[in-house]
């Protein structure tokens, strides 16, 4: 079986020479890459802009994917989680926000299994009641790594350490070295998560879901690591098996 793996649209909001255009849903080539590698279909979701549409969209969605893949992208609107923006807030896109909460708690309850790579780990945690740092540097004086990394993207910059017993445990080992282009983190985690890996200032890179195997977030990008990394290539394949066991 090829379990079929949603991926929520990003969108571009900025002029394109390339594609002419100012506004395009789309998503990045090293995720679908990593997706059919591992044997699975990829389909891209875009999302409404206006609210009436959400939920009729999401109900359509829903029967159409085995498994959601939550890919990086921009920051969060912080008011889906009760703050107003501090200056250091970085450009939002409110229909994407509202229509991935939407889609995730729509994903959990419908049993789907779900992977969340950094921004989406972010929209997974604020879907189930959690909270970020809009702003690391700003809001977090215990952060004494650099996670906006100056370095091109496909190169790690820091360590994470796994916590025993979970499944970034199983699936990558103790200690993994990995990239960091955030600067938004998990500040209060939701109920149902638990947090199974964290860098070396305490900033969390790895959440589980409590009570199942449901749901994995990363906060780092092993879609651009997997190629001289292969265990991070595990992380979809994890998503693809967990996908199937789900459809059947
Ligand atoms: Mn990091």
């Amino acid at each position: 079986m090829h379990p079929v793996i949603a991926i929520p649209a990003d969108s571009l909001t900025t002029p394109s020479a390339a594609i002419n255009l100012n506004q395009a849903d789309y998503s990045p080539h090293m995720i679908k890459n990593a997706l059919i590698a591992c044997k699975a279909v990829p389909i891209v979701l875009p999302f409404p802009e206006v609210d009436d549409a959400v939920t009729p969209l999401v109900d359509h969605y829903i029967g159409l994917f085995d498994g959601l893949l939550l890919p990086g992208g921009p920051d969060i609107d912080p008011t889906l989680y009760g703050e107003e923006p501090i200056p250091e807030l970085g450009a939002v896109i409110y229909p994407e926000d509202r229509f991935e909460v939407a889609l995730v708690r729509k994903a959990i309850a419908a049993g789907k299994p779900l992977f969340a790579i950094c921004r989406g780990m972010q929209v997974l945690n604020v879907a189930l009641g959690g909270d970020l740092y809009q702003d690391l540097v700003t809001e977090d004086p215990d952060s004494r790594i650099r996670h906006a990394q100056a370095a091109s993207g496909q190169y790690p910059t820091h360590h994470i350490k796994t916590m025993a017993d979970s499944r970034l445990n199983m699936l990558l080992g103790d200690r993994v070295y990995v990239n960091s282009r955030h600067h938004q983190a998990i500040r209060r985690v939701a109920p149902s998560l638990k947090v199974t890996a964290v860098a070396e200032d305490g900033v969390v890179e790895g959440v589980e879901s409590r009570d199942s195997h449901q749901l994995v977030g990363v906060q780092w990008h092993p879609e651009n690591l997997w190629e001289t990394q292969p265990s991070q290539l595990d992380l979809f394949a994890d998503l693809v098996a967990r996908a199937i066991a789900h459809a059947q």
